[in-house]
């Protein structure tokens, strides 16, 4: 009989046995440190207790079957290495007990320092750090006896939830029993009484002594990391970032070495270059004395890293021999916390550090000229969204602005603007031409039309997935929303920050990039990465990294994609500026604003028509006005194609509403005045009167009823083609035809157009391709039959997306999307990105059936989503011709197309 082996499942790995490919096991710390290892750096020894030790514990609330030996096999060996046994009397190990999940959240989950202290260890500690201490700062027994007070406050804090502010406190009662703010002035007797005190505060809240088993310390403080996966804010934080709840966190026991044994020793941590700029160079911050967490911790003043060399040259020649090395190996910007223990350097921690779009950029570009990355490589470590942000306007801030708080960066951009607090009240400042500034403790659907009217949001509470910031990145509006120091009264109309009062009008400033907010107004200024994209920066002749890594990147990015680039442009001015940002044509002119202004008259009296004569009367008023928009666009995009989309709003949308028309007409009938027109007018408002105007009368739906409309648009655009065609210039136009469910609509539009064409044509050269919008689902899933009448399809992905999850757009986002988020139903509005499964299906189905009927069809997209960056990617999957989008995304669209070439197509040799 064959033996029955249980394969046991491998829990615990040792720092050796891992390496930095194996985030999702080890987490991202304890799979760099396994890297940092294997590369012979000098790392502390130590183990790592797998995610998936993680999330069975999460399960059942119970460590897996194993797990427990596990830990004792590691820590035995362990032990060995050190040659010290845990929590030993005489010569105590000592290990911190740290989270590490597989995407960094700083902060958000606990770290254990100092495990095994214990009232006879930390006797044992101080005989072994005897003599070697420093006497002036009270020598061994001070050492050993703050690891140990640090260990209780850590332990209770972490594990046993006790308030950390009582730790704080005492700790501060000491202090200033003793005159001193500095901690370095407490002395090992001072220490020991404050782990008494410790100690009682630990009772208080737990009911039991502080645990002295070190065993039994170190299992609590596992079980205690685990459960931080689940702690309230480390779950904001994931839902904030979009991590997945399910990952689980490693945890990392790392035998401790001390920064706090005297002068000789000392805590840090550092980046290999800035990760602000990207600028090349030593940042990073060093404190003498100190363990672990008091760097950040504020609690003395840090020195800048330099000032290591004087201090310990030997220690920081070799810290910089291997921020060089790590720099090399990881191929990118690295962050370190390193730790000197009498001399001795240690890394505790690596990772490829985050940074600003701006250094990303840069040192993308840096690594190329290193010949560290490749272009293509440098293309993929940059993302459209970084691109954006470098696009935004800027505060000129200089020393006059300090920021008076800082909440998150909701939806970027830079606003100025008187403060208000309701929404009626912004509507009406903004009416007077004000630009204000929206405050509100959160804002709700009722705040839209205020949202509106403003130039920034500003809320104290919420994150980024709360209605203020959602509906302000829908609408392109600077938001910084959970601004938590600031006290909204709205019924007060103020605001309280920082001891200041903020009434209603004063002014403001908030950006949106940095969650900062400002007193006062602060000046703005176009980002030079604009000004390069206009012209007016010449990234050979300036000294700017940044201006020239964006060139340098683009540049590779326009060589490598697949896709095109169009702009969404309604006049001649849009379409010069998205030329400029690199634009390939025209993917969307809409008509529609030819309608607007002065012109509305001719409209209204198109509507009125009360016989064939008078309708076409106002529409051959209207032909030449339309025929001089489009020769100035088609001279403008001058032999790239021009979509000219024929209109597509319902017609009453040019009228005045209604009610204001009802009040005109009282007045004028009060007054005596003749009101024949009024009411005329008036009729025609309440005849056309929808339910449901989305999907009423418009786009080709029109075109269908109202004779002669879609003709003189034909018309206008075949004369303007011919005109600038003539003068010399190419004109390419490409008529499309909204809203098409059917085959049968689209024919009968196109059979009037090619008379039309033809007539004015003639022999001028003019080609004119007629398309279509795929906007209907029943136009994509019939998308075979309509290819036989149409030369191109373009994507309407907003009213695909509307009409798809019959979501009405102008409706849902603002009243239950925030919510939708929040449950996670989706993880990001479809109006922004295209949402792959459904709406995308019909764009793969529609894509795929027509060009099996016409093979030379051309496919584009004209929503909005041509200038998201994840619908870039799906588009070029799709194997569309194009994208379009509005001018500001132009660039976006072409870095995200390249990256989606290299991302998908593999990378060249360029
Ligand atoms: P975080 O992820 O919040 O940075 P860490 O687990 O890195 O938490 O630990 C917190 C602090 O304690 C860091 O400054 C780290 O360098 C320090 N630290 C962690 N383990 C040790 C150790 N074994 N010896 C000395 N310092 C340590
Ligand atoms: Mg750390
Ligand atoms: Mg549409």
């Amino acid at each position: 009989m064959a033996t029955q082996e249980t394969v046991e499942h491998k829990y615990v790995y040792d720092f050796a046995e891992g390496n930095k490919d194996l985030k999702d096991l080890l987490g991202g710390k304890g799979a760099n440190l396994a890297e940092m290892t294997n590369l012979g750096l000098p790392v502390p020894p130590g183990f790592t207790i797998t995610t998936e030790a993680c999330k069975a514990y999460l399960a059942t609330g119970e460590e897996p079957d194993g797990l427990a030996d596990q830990i004792a096999a590691h820590l035995a060996s362990l032990e060995r290495a050190m040659d010290k046994r845990l929590g030993d009397p005489e010569d105590p190990l000592l290990v911190s007990v740290r989270s590490g999940a597989k995407f960094s959240m700083p902060g958000m989950m606990e770290t254990v320092l100092n495990v095994g202290l214990n009232d006879r260890s930390v006797q044992g500690l101080a005989r072994q750090a005897s003599g070697s201490a420093d006497q002036a700062t009270g020598g061994a027994d001070r050492f050993a006896w703050d690891s140990y007070r640090r260990l209780i406050q850590m332990f209770g804090k972490t594990v046993c939830e006790v308030p950390g502010e009582e730790f704080e406190h005492a700790l501060d009662d000491v202090k200033q029993a003793k005159g001193t703010h500095n901690d370095l002035d407490l002395d090992a007797d001072d220490l020991r009484g404050l782990v008494d005190a410790y100690k009682k505060i630990f009772f208080k809240h737990t009911g039991r002594e502080f645990p002295q088993e070190p065993r039994e310390q170190l299992d609590l403080a596992i079980r205690a990391v685990f459960e931080s996966w689940n702690a309230e804010r480390a779950v904001l934080y994931r839902r904030q970032e979009r991590i997945p709840a399910d990952l689980g966190t490693a945890v990392n026991v790392v035998a401790m070495v001390f920064g706090n044994l005297g002068p000789d020793s000392g805590t840090g941590v550092a980046f290999t270059r800035d990760p602000g700029s990207g600028a090349q160079g030593i940042y990073g911050d060093y404190l003498a004395n100190a363990q672990g967490e008091d760097v950040v911790a504020g609690i003395r003043n840090t020195v800048p890293l330099q000032e290591l060399e004087r201090l310990d040259k030997q220690s920081y020649d070799e810290l910089l021999g291997i921020m060089a090395r790590l720099e090399g190996h990881y191929q990118d910007l690295c962050d370190i916390e390193f730790t000197i223990e009498r001399g001795k350097l240690w890394m505790l921690q690596t990772r490829v550090g985050k940074r600003t779009a701006a250094a990303a950029f840069v040192i993308a570009g840096q690594l190329v000229d290193e010949g560290l990355i490749d272009l293509d490589e440098a293309l993929h470590r940059v993302n459209g969204a970084q691109l954006a942000q470098l696009m935004f306007p800027r505060f000129r801030l200089d020393h006059e602005f300090q920021p008076v708080a800082k909440g998150i960066g909701a939806s970027p951009g830079a606003a100025s603007g008187k403060v208000v607090f309701t929404s009626a009240r912004a509507v009406e400042l903004a009416a007077e031409g004000e630009s204000v500034i929206l405050v509100r403790r959160e804002t709700n659907p009722d705040d839209l039309n205020g949202m509106i009217a403003a130039q920034g949001i500003l809320t104290s509470r919420g994150g980024k997935t709360s209605h203020a910031a959602v509906v302000a990145r829908g609408m392109g509006k600077t938001c910084v929303s959970g601004a938590d120091e600031i006290e909204v009264n709205v019924p007060q109309r103020r605001f309280v920050v920082a001891g200041q009062t903020v009434n209603e009008g004063d002014v403001v400033s908030v950006d949106g990039t940095t969650g900062k907010v400002y007193l006062g107004e602060v000046p703005v200024m176009p980002s030079e990465v604009v000004q390069y994209f206009e012209g007016s920066l010449d990234p050979e002749h300036i000294d700017n990294a940044l201006v020239r890594a964006v060139h340098r990147i683009m540049s590779h990015a326009d060589a490598r994609r697949r896709l095109a680039v169009r702009t969404n442009a309604d006049t001649g001015a849009d379409a010069a500026r998205a030329r400029r940002f690199g634009a390939e044509g025209i993917g969307l002119c809409r008509t529609e604003h030819m309608f607007l202004g002065d012109r509305r008259e001719l409209v209204e009296r198109l509507i009125l028509a009360r016989d064939n004569a008078e309708r076409e009367a106002s529409l051959a008023a209207l032909l030449p006005l339309q025929r001089a928009d489009f020769e100035e666009i088609f001279r403008e995009m001058d032999g790239m194609p021009v979509t000219v989309r024929l209109i597509d709003p319902p017609l009453h949308e040019f009228l005045p509403p209604l009610e204001q028309l009802a009040v005109n007409v009282a007045v004028a009938q009060e007054r005596g005045e003749d009101v024949a027109q009024e009411e005329a007018l008036l009729a025609a408002v309440r005849r056309m009167h929808e339910e449901n105007p989305m999907l009423g009368l418009r786009g080709v739906r029109l075109g269908l009823v109202i004779p002669g409309l879609f003709a003189m648009q034909v018309r206008a655009i075949a004369e303007a083609a011919v005109t600038v065609t003539r003068s010399g210039a190419v004109a390419r136009p490409e008529i499309m035809v909204p809203l098409v469910g059917a085959v049968q609509e689209l024919e009968t539009v196109r059979a009037e157009a090619e008379k039309i064409i033809a007539e004015v044509v003639g022999d001028s050269g003019v080609e004119v391709l007629i398309g279509t919008m795929i906007e209907v689902p029943r136009a994509a899933l019939t998308a075979g039959q309509i290819a036989e009448a149409a030369q191109f399809f373009s994507f309407g992905t907003n009213d695909l997306t509307q009409m798809g999850w019959g979501f009405s757009r102008d409706d849902v986002e603002g009243a239950f999307f925030w919510r939708y988020l929040e449950l996670g139903i989706f993880g990001i509005s479809p109006f922004e990105s295209i949402d792959r499964d459904g709406v995308g299906r019909l764009i793969r189905i529609a894509a795929e059936e027509g060009r099996a009927a016409r093979p030379e069809l051309k496919l584009g997209v004209c929503g909005e989503h041509g200038g998201d960056p994840d619908s870039v990617h799906f588009f070029h999957e799709v194997g569309l011709d194009y994208v379009s989008c509005s001018p500001f995304r132009v660039p976006v669209a072409r870095l995200e197309a390249g990256r989606a070439a290299v991302e998908t197509d593999g990378s060249d040799s360029r």
